[in-house]
Protein backbone atom coordinates (compact mmCIF):
# COMPACT_ATOMS: atom_id res chain seq x y z
CA UNK A 1 0.00 0.00 0.00
CA UNK A 2 1.50 3.05 -0.65
CA UNK A 3 1.28 5.11 2.15
CA UNK A 4 2.98 9.12 2.26
CA UNK A 5 5.01 7.77 4.63
CA UNK A 6 6.50 4.91 2.60
CA UNK A 7 6.43 7.03 -0.58
CA UNK A 8 8.87 9.60 0.93
CA UNK A 9 11.22 6.61 2.75
CA UNK A 10 11.56 4.95 -0.51
CA UNK A 11 12.65 8.35 -2.92
CA UNK A 12 15.08 9.55 0.06
CA UNK A 13 13.02 12.79 0.62
CA UNK A 14 13.04 14.03 4.19
CA UNK A 15 9.39 14.06 5.07
CA UNK A 16 7.97 17.12 6.46
CA UNK A 17 4.31 17.17 7.21
CA UNK A 18 3.64 19.78 4.44
CA UNK A 19 5.39 17.09 2.07
CA UNK A 20 3.05 14.08 3.24
CA UNK A 21 -0.33 16.22 3.57
CA UNK A 22 0.80 16.83 -0.20
CA UNK A 23 1.06 13.97 -0.73
CA UNK A 24 -2.09 12.58 0.94
CA UNK A 25 -4.24 14.59 -1.21
CA UNK A 26 -2.87 13.18 -4.35
CA UNK A 27 -3.07 9.40 -2.92
CA UNK A 28 -6.91 10.20 -1.85
CA UNK A 29 -8.15 11.91 -4.47
CA UNK A 30 -6.91 9.55 -7.30
CA UNK A 31 -7.34 12.11 -10.21
CA UNK A 32 -4.91 14.37 -11.03
CA UNK A 33 -4.89 17.82 -9.11
CA UNK A 34 -3.70 21.16 -10.15
CA UNK A 35 -1.50 23.48 -7.49
CA UNK A 36 -4.92 25.74 -7.27
CA UNK A 37 -6.93 22.68 -6.25
CA UNK A 38 -4.39 22.15 -3.75
CA UNK A 39 -3.98 25.83 -2.56
CA UNK A 40 -7.66 24.84 -1.88
CA UNK A 41 -7.62 21.56 -0.23
CA UNK A 42 -4.93 22.87 2.30
CA UNK A 43 -5.29 26.78 2.38
CA UNK A 44 -2.95 26.91 5.40
CA UNK A 45 -0.12 25.74 3.43
CA UNK A 46 1.90 28.22 2.02
CA UNK A 47 1.77 29.04 -2.07
CA UNK A 48 5.65 29.01 -2.30
CA UNK A 49 5.81 25.95 -0.39
CA UNK A 50 3.11 24.09 -2.25
CA UNK A 51 5.20 24.82 -5.67
CA UNK A 52 8.49 23.94 -4.51
CA UNK A 53 7.48 20.55 -2.80
CA UNK A 54 5.59 19.86 -5.94
CA UNK A 55 8.72 20.33 -8.22
CA UNK A 56 10.52 18.57 -5.95
CA UNK A 57 8.37 15.47 -6.16
CA UNK A 58 8.43 15.86 -10.16
CA UNK A 59 11.78 15.69 -10.31
CA UNK A 60 12.00 12.88 -7.89
CA UNK A 61 9.64 10.72 -10.10
CA UNK A 62 6.87 10.51 -7.76
CA UNK A 63 4.35 12.87 -9.46
CA UNK A 64 4.07 13.82 -13.20
CA UNK A 65 2.46 16.47 -14.90
CA UNK A 66 -0.71 16.09 -16.46
CA UNK A 67 -1.63 18.48 -19.55
CA UNK A 68 -5.58 18.07 -19.83
CA UNK A 69 -6.10 20.78 -22.31
CA UNK A 70 -8.27 23.05 -19.91
CA UNK A 71 -5.47 25.15 -19.03
CA UNK A 72 -4.12 24.47 -15.68
CA UNK A 73 -1.38 22.28 -15.18
CA UNK A 74 -2.21 19.35 -13.20
CA UNK A 75 -0.35 16.40 -11.36
CA UNK A 76 -0.99 12.91 -11.02
CA UNK A 77 0.89 10.05 -9.07
CA UNK A 78 3.54 7.94 -10.70
CA UNK A 79 3.44 4.29 -11.26
CA UNK A 80 6.15 2.77 -9.47
CA UNK A 81 8.60 2.14 -13.08
CA UNK A 82 8.58 6.08 -12.47
CA UNK A 83 12.52 6.98 -10.71
CA UNK A 84 14.55 9.94 -10.13
CA UNK A 85 15.01 12.63 -13.60
CA UNK A 86 13.15 9.46 -15.52
CA UNK A 87 9.56 9.24 -16.06
CA UNK A 88 7.93 6.81 -18.04
CA UNK A 89 4.46 7.96 -18.13
CA UNK A 90 3.85 7.84 -21.89
CA UNK A 91 0.24 7.18 -20.77
CA UNK A 92 -3.53 8.19 -22.07
CA UNK A 93 -5.17 10.66 -19.76
CA UNK A 94 -8.50 10.70 -19.67
CA UNK A 95 -10.62 14.19 -19.02
CA UNK A 96 -14.51 13.74 -17.57
CA UNK A 97 -16.24 16.76 -19.20
CA UNK A 98 -19.30 16.34 -16.65
CA UNK A 99 -17.18 16.41 -13.34
CA UNK A 100 -13.79 18.03 -14.18
CA UNK A 101 -11.98 15.16 -13.48
CA UNK A 102 -8.55 14.11 -15.28
CA UNK A 103 -7.41 10.61 -14.59
CA UNK A 104 -3.88 8.13 -15.81
CA UNK A 105 -5.80 5.75 -18.03
CA UNK A 106 -2.51 3.35 -17.46
CA UNK A 107 -3.71 0.21 -18.86
CA UNK A 108 -4.78 1.63 -21.90
CA UNK A 109 -2.83 0.96 -25.04
CA UNK A 110 -1.54 3.98 -26.59
CA UNK A 111 -1.28 4.18 -30.09
CA UNK A 112 1.42 4.22 -32.64
CA UNK A 113 1.90 6.98 -33.91
CA UNK A 114 4.35 7.93 -37.39
CA UNK A 115 5.24 11.14 -38.20
CA UNK A 116 6.40 12.52 -41.32
CA UNK A 117 10.16 11.92 -42.30
CA UNK A 118 12.31 14.96 -40.58
CA UNK A 119 10.13 14.86 -37.44
CA UNK A 120 10.92 13.23 -34.12
CA UNK A 121 8.47 13.00 -31.07
CA UNK A 122 9.49 14.38 -27.89
CA UNK A 123 6.70 13.52 -25.82
CA UNK A 124 3.29 12.42 -26.57
CA UNK A 125 0.34 13.96 -24.61
CA UNK A 126 -2.73 11.81 -25.54
CA UNK A 127 -6.10 13.19 -23.79
CA UNK A 128 -9.32 11.97 -24.60
CA UNK A 129 -12.59 14.27 -23.70
CA UNK A 130 -15.57 12.34 -22.73
CA UNK A 131 -17.64 10.81 -19.62
CA UNK A 132 -15.84 8.99 -16.91
CA UNK A 133 -17.49 5.78 -15.00
CA UNK A 134 -18.76 7.90 -12.07
CA UNK A 135 -20.60 10.33 -14.38
CA UNK A 136 -22.21 7.66 -16.76
ZN1 LIG B 1 6.37 9.65 -13.74
ZN1 LIG C 1 -16.91 12.39 -14.39
ZN1 LIG D 1 -0.86 10.23 -15.86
Amino acid sequence: MKTPENILKSTGIKSTIVRKKILDSFISNGVAISNQDLENNLPDLDRVTVYRTLLTFEEKGIIHKVNDGTGSVKYAMCHSDCSEHHHQDEHIHFHCTQCDHTICLDDTEVPSISLPDGYKMESCDIIIKGICKNCH
